[in-house]
């Protein structure tokens, strides 16, 4: 029996009949996408719009998995060796969209809660995949918070349009590929010996991401740099709670070759964090400060940037319009990820061309991986020529 749970009351055709229309399409690639597009623009002058058939509906589909860590990873708030996501489906006109959840425990969601949210989103009601506004504003409807969950969805009628029109998100929005940011490679917090060992792993990347907020802030950076010249971003998460050590610390760090600070101090020091910002000599970053595009006025003025994650945001949609008005403010922007699965990340990296900094290495730090997608080559991020988020599962994504 298939594991997968299906919903929008409309039963899938036969399992390994869908796969073999979806290997079709694989293999077609681009060229699918633009035959798609191509049959359906005659219509323009018609009655059809491009990729739509009325007397289609969405389906929406899903399955919880764990990905594991290839090690321990221990931030200020604690360690873990897996992360639970959840892999959604939206199928139309045998055309797949994919889409992934993540849930770091530190965010509230976690299997049930996503499962339970995803079995609320009737997506059968819909036959128009390019009404985003309309299906997003409805799942966001369904219950307030569940980013993770509605990011899922979010990443899959993204994924889902972009193959419909044959064309990649980065260049829907009009990005410009070759100016994606290096990467950012997260060293989490260790013993030296295992942070040299780390750090060596990542000689291939331009920029580290140390993680701070312990009493061994010092020793971390310096057991780094006993190593590498690399430049460094540092990510307290929260974990320092006194203004005048943090501006100390951040002093000592500007010494070291570290580049901004992300989150130094708990998310409800707003004075105190608007105090050390005025002083910092290096960006101040917002991560746990703001989920989504409402909270952008709230962290104004108290950081110098912002952060975004598209399972904090709830998607690709609502991460696209915070770029543009941290920009239009004159913010620093970052793009982040959880760990999670290349799907995911490479829906990120969609997004990656228009930020000053990029932290997309969630795929990395993983060893079950079910996609392939984003690549880093010289540090850099690199975005699939596929249409879509450009994924394409690996064959151990089919044994779910
Ligand atoms: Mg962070």
């Amino acid at each position: 029996m298939c594991l997968w749970q299906i919903i929008a009351g409309i039963k899938l055709k036969n399992f390994t009949i869908m796969e073999s229309r979806r290997n079709f399409l694989r293999k077609a690639g681009l060229l699918a996408g633009s035959a798609i597009i191509g049959t359906k623009l005659s219509g323009l002058y018609g009655k059809s719009l491009p990729g739509i058939r009325s007397s289609k509906k969405l389906t929406l589909r899903f399955k919880p998995f764990e990905v594991r860590l290839k090690h321990v990873f221990t931030l200020a708030a604690g360690s873990r060796t897996t992360t639970p996501v959840v892999l959604t489906e939206i199928g139309y006109d045998g055309i797949t969209g994919y889409g992934e959840a993540s849930m770091p425990p530190y965010l509230g969601e976690n299997h049930d809660t996503v499962i339970n949210f995803l079995n609320k989103v009737d997506l059968s009601r819909f036959n128009d995949p390019f009404l985003f506004d309309d299906i997003l504003t409805y799942t966001d409807s369904i219950a307030p918070g569940n980013y993770a969950a509605k990011a899922s969805v979010d990443i899959a009628l993204h994924d889902l349009a972009g193959k419909l029109l044959g064309q990649p998100w980065y260049r829907i929005w009009g990005f410009n590929s070759s100016e994606t940011p290096y990467t950012s490679y997260t060293i989490g917090i260790d013993t030296p010996d295992v942070v040299r060992e780390k750090t060596r792993e990542a000689s291939g990347y331009r920029m580290l991401k140390v993680k701070l907020g312990l009493d061994s802030d010092k020793e971390m950076i310096e057991t780094i740099r006993s190593i590498t010249n690399t430049p460094i971003c540092v990510d307290v998460n929260q974990g320092w709670k006194d203004r005048e050590k943090a501006l100390e610390m951040i002093h000592w760090l500007d010494e070291r070759g570290v580049v901004f600070i992300e989150q130094p101090m708990p998310k409800e020091a707003v004075e105190d964090m608007a105090w050390l910002t005025e002083r910092s000599p290096l960006p101040t970053m917002a991560d746990e400060a703001l989920q989504g595009p409402a909270d952008i006025g709230k962290v104004y003025g108290v950081y110098d940037g912002i952060n975004i994650k598209l399972m904090k945001a709830g998607g690709m949609r609502a991460a696209h319009k915070m770029i543009s008005t941290a920009r239009s403010l004159g913010m620093k922007v970052m793009i982040g990820c959880m760990i999670e699965s290349s799907c995911a990340v490479t829906a990120a990296a969609q997004l990656s061309p228009s930020v000053d900094w990029a932290d997309l290495d969630g795929n990395l730090l993983i060893n079950n991986d079910l996609f392939d997608g984003i690549r880093i080559r010289d540090g850099k991020v690199t975005i699939p020529e596929r249409p879509g988020i450009g994924v394409i599962p690996l064959e151990d994504y089919y044994q779910l």
